[in-house]
């Protein structure tokens, strides 16, 4: 099947798609909520974009990749999968990206170190029932590790994820469910006070 495909592309090329009880998650949380406008921080090849847009013909999807080989990468997998009527996707850094629509579902799956950025910039875009949904919270199961961690950069990282949950936690907007599923996801809603 050409889903196996693309996870063996990733695979190959070391591109850090969603783990497969993380999109399992992801998907049945979708299917569940009927959830129909989603907007993705981080396309990589496309492979969470395909499945996300596979849920149900009435999904639609904006999602931005700042890489140029991975942007046409997933274009090529769009393509063939016939799925660009659902997927729009845009080959740019997220944060020249300017949107005024609202999503039912935001997706923040790229750069870790800018977590809290891409939440800031995006929750303007989040309809009123909506939700955020972030991926990689564990980073590996290095977050809480309490073994020493040997790279500088890996501790930077550690670092601002560890920030970002604190970000989380301590939000006065938004309430966050986190999930030890895949490679941690957290969910985050408004606050009923904010909606
Ligand atoms: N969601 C994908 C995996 C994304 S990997 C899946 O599960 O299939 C993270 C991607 O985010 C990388 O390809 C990286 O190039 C991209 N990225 C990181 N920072 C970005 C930014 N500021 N704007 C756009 N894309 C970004
Ligand atoms: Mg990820």
């Amino acid at each position: 099947m050409f889903l196996e495909e693309i996870e063996n592309y990733a695979y190959l090329n070391n591109i850090p798609i969603m783990e497969k009880e993380g999109i399992e998650f992801l998907t049945e949380y979708i299917r569940k909520n009927k959830v129909t406008k989603i907007l993705e921080i981080g396309s990589a090849i496309g492979y969470s974009a395909i499945k996300m847009a596979l849920v149900n013909k009435n999904i639609h999807i904006t999602t931005v990749e700042r890489d140029k080989e991975r942007y046409e990468e997933a274009v090529k997998n769009i393509k063939k999968m016939h799925l660009e009527k659902q997927i729009d996707i845009r080959n740019m850094d997220a944060f020249d990206l300017y949107l005024f629509d609202k999503y039912d579902l935001i997706f923040i799956d790229a750069a870790k170190a800018q977590y809290i950025k891409f939440f800031e910039k995006f929750k303007k875009n989040l309809d009123r029932n909506g939700v955020i949904v972030t991926d990689n919270i564990n980073f590996h199961g290095l977050v809480n590790s309490t073994e020493e961690i040997k790279s500088r950069n890996v501790r930077a990282l550690v670092r601002k994820i560890n920030a970002y949950i604190t970000f989380l936690k301590e939000n006065e907007e938004f309430e966050t469910t986190f999930y030890e599923i895949g490679d941690g996801v957290a969910i985050s809603k408004r606050k009923k006070d904010f909606n």
